[in-house]
Parts: C-alpha cells; structure tokens; sequence
C-alpha cells in the first residue's frame, strides 16, 4: 500500500481572487465599525418592537423632508408640508395618488373629465397605482392619460411632443406626474431650462405636480442636485406633493422605508389635508414599518455618517457612468451599426438601449435578460460581463440588421 502523501493534493494552489463586487458584500458584512447605522440601532436600548404611530417615524419622515426640500430655502417652511412615512415609494406614490383622487377639487372646463398625465413611458406600476384610484370614492373619476415623453429615432426627450401634449389637452385642477430625477425606464431628464419650462407650464395651466423621487443622489450622485426640480417648483408657492423612495439610495429595499410630503399653500391647510391622509393611512395599513425608517434615521440624523453616505452615493453613481461609458466604447470598437450616444447621455442605473423586441429575445440565448422595451440595468454590468455583453448586442443587432440602402452602417432596427 503507497504510503499516504504528506501534504494534500492541493497544498500548491494559489487562492483565487475574490469576486469584487460579492467581497466587498463581504468585508461590509465583517466590519464590526460601531459606526455602521444597524449596529448602532441594535445597540440603542429605546428600539423595541411596538408599533409606530399612524404617520410612521418622526424623525425619519421629517428627516426625509428636509433631505427634499432643503434646509437652506425658508420660502419653503417645514408648516406648509404634510409629512408621514409609506410603505417605500410605492406606498407613497398609492397613498398620494388616492387622497388626490378623492380630495383635489376640479374645477372644469365644460364636460373635461379630471386627468393625471403621466409619461410615455413610465415606471409601469404608475399606471397600475393611478387605475386602482380612478374611480376616486367622491364619484368623482379621475382618467389615465399619457404625454410624449421619449423620442425614439433620436432617443432623447421629446420635450416638444410633452409640451404641445400637455399645452393643448391638460386643464386646470390635473395631475401630473413628473419624475424628479433619474427617470425610469429612459434614463432621460429634462435639463434645467426645459424644468423652468415645464414648471411655467403648471403655473400657468394650474395643473398639481406629482413628483416621484426614488432615486435622489443616484443619477448625480449629489442629493441637492438631483432635487433641484422639486425645490425650483416649491419655492414659486405652488401647491404640489412629492413620493420618496430610500429603497435605491440606501439600499434599504426590503425595508421598505419611504415618505409622503404634501406641499400645501399655508399651515392651516397643511394640518388638515395631513389628517385626511393619516385617515387613509389608518384604514390602509394601520402603520407602517419600524426596523428601514429607524435605520434611515439614524444615518440621516448623524452629519459623519451622511459624510459617509454622500461619498457612497458618489461610487454607486460614478460607477454607473463609468460602465455607460465602457459599453459606448466597447460598441463603438466593435462598429457596431447604429448610433450608441444615448446610452452615455441618459443617467441614473437604467438604459433605455433602443434595442427592438427580436433583439431582446435574442439576447436571451446569450443569458443576458432585459426587458421587451429594450432597458437593461446599468448597474448590472461591471469589468468583467461588460465586454460579453457587448459582443452579444453587436452580434444580435448585426443578425437583424436590414441592409443599408443608401451603403451606411444602418441604422440597428429601428
Ligand atoms: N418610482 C419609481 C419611478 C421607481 O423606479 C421605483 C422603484 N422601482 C419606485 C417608485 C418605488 O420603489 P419602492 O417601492 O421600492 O420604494
């Protein structure tokens, strides 16, 4: 019998290098820093397991306030704005978008039912949340109807179509909904003059904005930034309300921590409108979840730790402008026919690719999955798939390409 060897088989391997992105998971999983914001929750003697009051968390939803609106500007003051924690912004988007339904008052033009716009496209639960209010329990029925929002020969806003659409159909007493920031599914935003624009049109049309903020500090990787349109429209006296996610920017998706604001015309207004929606609140969900908001808290009310988190959000968001810009190259190397631009124009973790339907099912032979619409997560690829998935894009649009009449590159389906 050959004596046992001794040392094992394996005794001369190297250690493998780490996946980058599952070891950072990991070394933050070890930290034991006393500073992290769950840590320091657990270790707070005050947190318990009884229920919240209806509105949610105090600190946590005026925190949260603060972090939209500013603290800088005092033609915004913190009476005018109706606070309270939701079920994430989905919650917020549900619980704003049935108070508005039952209590914003129309005033009609002759036979014009009450409408919320929203974009074309949208996130596609908009229209889910908005058509479980429509019938509005006044009797009073609100219609689902959309504005232009995405150019896509050019791939960009179609700021022109949104205007005339909204100039023409939209009247006094209408919702609509605006993405603050990072808007999904195009990753295209209005630029600064285009808000101005869009925020005279309001004014002038009376029509209420519905913001819906679930990417703040995400898209520019600066939270003040990334609410400029919110606080451009606050600070003209309009009257208008805002849904705000910290599923993305704190990674508390699970958690579901968000919040409802109502920006009212004066205090006296604000306190009752926020007790219809504590109203709601209480028939809705009684109230809502204690462990995200407390966590959340505790970051946002610490200014080291915001430090923290304001640097995060600078690596999360240069992150994904990186990886937009490396696909851009990558395709451009390869030749890939079409015009790849906007993929390096438009912002925040989404791409709206203009990659048709067949390509899409294409794609899925390569194992690369993104929506029919053609959008893919950004913050999916990373150095190593990159360079894969490229291929895969140049090798579909290649197979379904129709030849070029006039002897150009194509154009990639569209
Ligand atoms: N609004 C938009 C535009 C979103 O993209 C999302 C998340 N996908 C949400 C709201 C709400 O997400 P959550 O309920 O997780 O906060």
């Amino acid at each position: 019998m050959a004596p046992l060897q001794p040392e094992s088989l394996f005794s001369k391997l190297e250690t493998a290098p780490a996946d980058e992105v599952f070891a950072l998971m990991g070394d933050f999983q070890a930290d034991t820093f006393p500073e992290k914001a769950e840590q320091l929750l657990l270790d707070d003697p005050t947190f318990d397991h009884e229920y919240l009051p209806i509105p949610g968390y105090a600190p946590f939803y005026n925190l949260a306030r603060d972090l939209i609106f500013g603290t800088e500007d005092s033609s915004i003051p913190k009476d005018r704005i109706a606070s309270l924690q939701t079920i994430s912004g989905t919650g917020a988007n549900h619980i704003g978008a049935r108070f508005l339904a039952d209590h914003l008052p129309h005033l009609p033009t002759a036979g014009a039912k009450r409408t919320i716009w929203i974009s074309d496209p949208t996130w596609a639960n908009h229209h889910l949340i908005w058509n479980l209010v429509s019938s509005g329990s006044s009797g009073n029925p609100i219609e689902l109807k959309t504005y232009a929002y995405y150019h896509e020969p050019t791939r960009s806003l179609n700021f022109d179509g949104m205007m005339k659409d909204l100039e023409a159909n939209a009247t006094t007493g209408d919702v609509i909904l605006l993405h603050a920031c990072a808007h999904n599914p195009t990753g295209i935003d209005p630029t600064r003059s285009q808000w101005l624009q869009i925020a005279d049109l309001c004014e002038r049309k009376g029509l209420f904005p519905f913001f819906d903020s679930a990417y703040q500090g995400f898209a520019s990787g600066d939270l003040d930034n990334d609410a400029w349109p919110i606080r451009e429209f606050a600070k003209r006296g309009m009257e208008l309300c805002v849904a705000q996610s910290f599923s993305k920017n704190l990674g508390l998706y699970g958690q579901r921590a968000g919040a409802f604001h109502l920006l009212c015309r004066n205090a006296e207004v604000t306190a009752r409108a926020r007790s219809q929606v504590v109203e709601l609140q209480r028939g809705e969900i009684s109230t809502p979840p204690s462990y995200g908001p407390r966590i959340a808290a505790k970051i946002l009310s610490d200014p080291a730790l915001v430090e923290m988190w304001k640097e995060d959000l600078v690596t999360m968001s240069s992150r994904i402008k990186s990886m937009r810009r490396a696909l851009y190259d990558e395709l451009q190397k390869l030749q890939t026919p079409g015009t790849w631009e906007h993929i390096i124009n438009q912002i925040g973790m989404f791409s709206y690719t203009g990659l048709t339907k067949e390509q899409v099912g294409l794609l899925r032979e390569y194992h690369i999955y993104m929506l029919d619409s053609g959008r893919i997560s950004i913050a999916g690829l990373n150095t190593s798939n990159l360079k894969y998935v490229a291929d895969a894009i140049d090798a579909v649009v290649r197979k379904t390409a129709k030849p070029a009449s006039n002897g150009s590159n194509g154009s990639n389906g569209h």
